[in-house]
């Protein structure tokens, strides 16, 4: 056996939206140029998708990373705060329900307060799980505070994440890499060639040039040109769990800054409004198959409020994603690599996760079959755990207006989100696994929101004093309340602190 080493020592990335830039952002921090040269090659005719502007709390660990100023990211991509999502209409119409960052705990451990929580409703008593959140107290009140600078009261345990236009966030993260000493190419790619070996070897451009490199990152979109038109990886659709499959986008003037994504259900799929500092994203995520582009569009326009800033725009999508993710001597990253539609917000974090278990994995020229497997299957556990949080939101429906609704009544649950459920409706917690994204916190609001609730709870609890614990809670509610009244308003804080740059307007 060959063990000596064989350090890569270029390293080609094809595109240049956001998947794309955060590789070679990573790439560039993380190596200095004598170590590994990184080229991009993108296409500004060609473009990018263009949308993707809800991030969840560890997109901010990224920026840390990076060593990224977070106000400056924030003024420079005239971001928001976001502290969880509102969901609207989906349980029953006219109901909605809010997922919050960080904790609900009361200042307890939070298994001891879910279950007492549990515990005082058995009992009678009306405590709203919500009330005890403090990223939901915040956003209900449209007020903000950096949960960093509130640590001594119950703000300090809210977590948040940003609303970002998509496009300055690339911009930014270019800028990055490239004084990183990334290289940028524009062209077109035509041609890809690989060895004999299957290895991906070169890449042709529109004129002529070759680029040659040891590895390969594929974060090419929908497109998937190296993963799967050179190398052939198959996709996994899981459109029969997620039947929806076109979005309809339109940008329009600001007219509120709320700390918070809106998601309202509608008659065949959802609708998700995002405010930015200097306008707001709307987009109606629809099943193809119950509604019409024509029908999608009028759903859309009498949604959004303020002056149209953007023609809508129709995105096609399939949801899915590839089992091989990483194949030879290429990675695919981004919509390259798979999709779940964006209601919890995750395509950006699945991008980041990929270059977090990459750089876990880093191989040699040789990319042994052991790292690859080991990405592959860890990626796959990440993606289908989102998955499986994001159609219980669906399925949970009580809705049976629409044959949209109807459909998720009858709809055949992964296994894997069945058991999760039986054990969250026996037991109010997640089967242990590693290292989850949505922890059983989250799990706890949208399935409370969506009228799941435990009907036990943990006889453990019962060695505590039900009129201490709701002692306790009064105690809690009132700090809670009394600390928010006194933030600013989302706007006020933002114009304060970190308003956006007046030369990316
Ligand atoms: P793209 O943005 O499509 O970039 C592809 C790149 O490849 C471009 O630079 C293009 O020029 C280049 N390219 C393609 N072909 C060639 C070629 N032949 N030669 C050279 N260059 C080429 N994510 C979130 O985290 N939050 C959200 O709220 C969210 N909302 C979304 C809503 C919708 C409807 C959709 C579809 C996606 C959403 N996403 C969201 C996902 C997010 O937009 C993407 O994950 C993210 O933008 C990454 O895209 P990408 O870089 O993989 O692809």
């Amino acid at each position: 056996m060959n063990t000596s080493m064989q350090p890569i020592r270029k390293i080609v990335i094809v595109g240049g939206g956001s998947a794309g830039w955060i590789a070679a952002a990573v790439l560039g921090s993380q190596f200095s140029r004598e170590q590994l040269q990184v080229e991009l090659v993108e296409s500004e005719e060609i473009g990018t998708i263009g949308v993707g502007e809800s991030t969840i709390p560890p997109f901010l660990e990224l920026l840390q990373s990076l060593n990224i100023d977070e106000r400056d990211f924030i003024q420079q991509t005239q971001a928001s705060f976001k502290l969880g999502i509102e969901f609207s209409d989906w349980r029953v119409k006219g109901e909605s329900y809010f997922h919050p960052f960080g904790t609900i705990s009361a200042g307890m451990d939070e298994t001891v307060f879910y279950q007492s929580w549990l515990k005082s409703r058995q009992l009678g008593d009306g405590y709203e799980l919500q009330d005890f959140s403090p990223a939901s107290v915040m956003a209900s009140q449209k007020k903000f505070m950096l949960p960093q600078q509130a640590q001594q009261s119950p703000i300090g345990e809210a977590r948040y994440a940003l609303h970002l236009d998509a496009k300055l966030v690339a911009d930014y993260l270019r800028r990055h890499a490239e004084n990183n000493g990334v290289k940028r190419t524009e062209g077109r790619v035509t041609d890809i060639q690989c060895r004999q070996d299957g290895f991906i070897d070169n890449l042709t451009l529109a004129n002529g040039e070759q680029i040659h490199g040891d590895f390969f990152i594929d974060c090419s979109g929908f497109r998937a040109l190296l993963i799967e038109k050179t190398l052939g990886t198959d996709y996994s659709d899981w459109s029969h769990y997620l039947p929806c499959d076109r979005a309809v986008t339109i940008q329009t003037e600001s007219t509120d800054t709320p700390p918070y994504t809106r998601a309202g259900a509608k008659d065949a799929g959802w609708m998700w409004r995002i405010p930015l500092q200097r306008r707001t994203g709307n987009g109606y995520v629809y099943a193809s198959k119950f509604c019409s582009d024509d029908e999608a569009l009028q759903t859309l326009l009498a949604g959004v409020e303020g002056k149209h800033l953007t023609e809508p725009h129709v995105i096609p999508f399939r949801t899915g994603v590839r089992r091989e993710g990483w194949k030879a001597n290429c990675l695919s990253l981004g919509l390259a690599s798979g999709f779940i539609e964006p209601l919890e917000s995750t395509a950006i974090h699945l991008v980041v996760r990929g270059m977090v278990h990459f750089m876990r994995n880093f191989p040699d020229r040789r990319c042994d079959a052991a790292l690859v497997r080991e990405y592959n299957r860890r990626m796959l556990m990440d993606y289908e755990e989102i998955r499986d949080f994001i159609v219980m939101h669906y399925c949970l429906t009580r809705r049976d207006d629409t044959p949209f609704w109807r459909w998720w009544q009858q709809m055949e649950r992964p296994q894997s989100l069945q058991e999760t459920l039986d054990y969250f409706a026996v037991k109010g917690e997640l089967p242990e696994t590693m290292d989850p994204l949505f922890a059983a916190v989250s799990w706890r609001s949208v399935c409370e929101g969506m009228g799941l609730r435990p009907q036990k709870y943990s006889a453990l609890i019962d060695k505590f004093d039900p009129a201490v614990t709701r002692a306790h809670f009064e105690r809690y509610l009132k700090a809670i309340n009394e600390v928010v009244q006194k933030l600013p308003g989302h706007a006020e804080f933002i114009q304060k602190n970190c308003p956006h740059s007046q030369e990316t307007a």
